[in-house]
């Protein structure tokens, strides 16, 4: 795997694929607002990776490429199971 392939800027391809926006939880690093991104593939045509991104620390999900039906759905599954549920119900309701 190329790791250099995988980190592309996301700007261009982002119109490309609407795509509803999913139910993201905030980042369990530092509590920022997450992004869905993707980005076009380097290796097949109307291929594009998919991933959830922290805005503000840059934690991300890993990347996954195919359909955005597919895809999509299972990066934000993996971007809100990060953190066990139970921490995040008791973080929701401290104050
Ligand atoms: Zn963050």
């Amino acid at each position: 795997m190329q790791q250099a392939d995988l980190i592309a800027p996301a700007t261009q391809a982002a119109a490309a694929v609407p795509q509803a926006q999913p139910q993201l939880l905030r980042c369990p690093c530092c509590g920022g607002a997450p992004t869905l991104r993707n980005s076009k593939a380097q290796f097949a045509e109307d291929t594009y990776w998919h991933w959830v991104e922290c805005s503000a620390c840059g934690l991300a999900t890993r990347y996954m490429a195919g359909a955005a039906e597919r895809c999509i759905p299972a990066v934000a599954t993996a971007w809100n199971t990060r953190t066990p549920a139970s921490k995040s119900a008791a973080k929701d309701t401290a104050q």
